[in-house]
């Protein structure tokens, strides 16, 4: 479903993503972990777009992406391929219900009746269906990022993204929002989840790839958790416990 090969990456003189290699086959949930600034999200920012690369290739779901690229390429992209982030970014002024219909009816052109239709059936997937009339401001954390799910899942996306999505939320909150991802993978979505709770790695992921100063520094199953084969992967567990 998702290729990268050798990508490279600068901000100016900093090169961020060093030549990246890695597959994630149709159906696999992949967790990225490592240290800050190693390059995580900027490598989930360039898998759907948001970023330009400065060398190497990246196939998402048939799409190709290369230093060269076009708008309708990237716009063709963002439809198979979702994004959640650590800030939910709803629209405070929009129900739950509109804000997850928003993009079906701008950008899908949906008709009302159908994109809440949509909204109903993932408002549900995500445990909210009796929230829809509601307003962000009265939902919880935990809540206003299962809805930020929900929004992207309306999409009918092939490839979902998730950059730390439980990082700004009190411990109590974060268990409801890693559960509903889980139930995503059992689903057969096809994940790629940046994140910091090596339980949800370890017990969730079919691989995990740890990243180090730009590079792929180690790729494996729950075994890696218990024998890391690099001292750098050790030491990172270590600080994560
Ligand atoms: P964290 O765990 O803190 O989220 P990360 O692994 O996601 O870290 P990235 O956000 O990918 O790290 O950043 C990798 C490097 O790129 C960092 O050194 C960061 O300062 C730099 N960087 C990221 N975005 C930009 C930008 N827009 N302009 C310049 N440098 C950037
Ligand atoms: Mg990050």
């Amino acid at each position: 479903a998702v290729s990268l090969r050798d990508v490279r990456k600068s901000y100016g003189p900093l090169e961020v993503l060093k030549g990246v290699s890695f597959d994630v086959a149709p159906g696999e949930v992949v967790a990225v972990i490592g240290a800050s600034g190693s390059g995580k999200s900027t490598a989930l920012r360039c898998i759907n777009g948001l970023e330009s690369i400065q060398g190497g290739a990246i196939e998402v779901c048939g799409h190709h992406v290369g230093t060269e690229r076009s708008e309708a390429q990237l716009r063709a992209l963002r439809q198979d391929v979702g994004i959640v982030f650590q800030s939910y970014n709803l629209f405070p002024h929009l129900t739950v219900e509109q804000n997850v219909t928003l993009a079906l009816r701008r950008v899908k052109r949906m008709a009302g009746k159908a994109a809440i239709e949509i909204a109903g059936a993932v408002l549900a997937q995500v445990g909210l269906a009796e929230k829809a009339q509601a307003y962000p401001e009265q939902l919880s954390g935990g809540q206003q990022q299962r809805v930020a799910i929900a929004r992207s899942l309306a999409m009918q996306p092939k490839v979902m993204l998730f950059d730390e999505v439980t990082s700004a939320l009190d411990p109590h909150l974060t268990g409801e929002v890693l559960r509903v991802m889980e139930a995503l993978a059992r689903d057969g979505m096809t994940m790629i989840t940046v994140t910091h709770e090596m339980g949800f790695a370890r017990r969730v992921a079919d691989r995990t790839i740890f990243m180090r100063a730009g590079l792929v520094w180690e790729v494996g199953g729950a075994e890696m958790f218990r024998a890391p084969r690099t001292p750098e992967l050790q030491q990172f567990l270590g600080s994560e416990l």
